[in-house]
């Protein structure tokens, strides 16, 4: 996931990934379903309440600190986010729609969802089912949205979670890097005040966030880090 600010689309995917092709584009709400190489799929959402809105229950069933790996209910969830993320402790108000911009997660995440577990569902997480109905055996799901002012990097920062999910030796050369920093204690410390990591996934995104030249936050990742990572997702992208 992602908590970037929101600028243009360049050909960034195409640089990347000579294999980008489209595969099919849900009406419903505008999402364009694109496959990346072969095992991580992209949407692209038209702005960021439509990606919000569609990926929370699914993002927050895979690395929400609370949530993770339970079923619970938009208010159930809206409830404990007002008390627990930075924003929401300050002004009372629910601010995840506006909080997050990209997100990330494996294929298994949606089998509660298909069997029923989550129900009512509503009418964007119908929707998000139904574009995945058909697609057999384990893949990652990316996404991001088109009014985001960093979206190259925020597409890169959701490919890098894609490529550690589902490349066992990118994945494997990434710890090996992050285990020869101590400074990530730092990193983990500041992601995990945001309210929307697991300490499970917090390896990872500070990882993804390494890679990222837009993660603004205020512990400084090192520069050297961030190099080697940044090779090492050139090389498998
Ligand atoms: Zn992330």
């Amino acid at each position: 996931m992602n908590f970037g600010k929101g600028e243009k689309l360049n050909h960034f995917l195409s640089k990347i990934f000579p294999l980008v092709r489209p595969v099919e584009t849900s009406q419903a709400m505008n999402i364009e379903h694109k496959k990346l190489a072969d095992k991580i799929h992209l949407l692209t959402f038209e702005n960021q309440k439509d990606i919000t809105s569609t990926f929370l229950r699914f993002q927050e069933h895979y690395e929400s600190p609370n949530f993770r790996g339970k079923v619970f209910s938009l208010e159930e969830f809206k409830e404990w986010y007002i008390k627990n993320s930075p924003k929401g402790v300050a002004s009372g108000d629910f601010t995840y729609y506006s909080d997050w911009n990209g997100f990330n997660i494996p294929s298994y995440i949606l089998k509660p969802f298909y069997d029923d577990k989550f129900n009512p569902l509503s009418k964007q997480e119908k929707n998000f089912l139904d574009i995945f109905k058909d697609e057999g055996g384990a893949f990652y799901i990316i996404g991001v949205h088109k009014k985001s002012k960093i979206k190259d990097q925020l597409l890169k920062h959701e490919i890098a979670h894609g490529l550690f999910y589902t490349k066992d030796s990118y994945r494997l050369e990434v710890q090996q890097t992050l285990s020869q920093f101590d400074d990530i204690k730092n990193i983990k410390e500041e992601l995990s005040l945001k309210a929307g990591y697991h300490e499970e996934v917090l390896e990872d995104e500070v990882h993804a966030y390494s890679i990222d030249f837009e993660s603004n936050l205020k512990t400084p990742i090192p520069e050297k880090l961030s190099e080697e990572l940044r090779k090492l997702y050139e090389k498998y992208s």
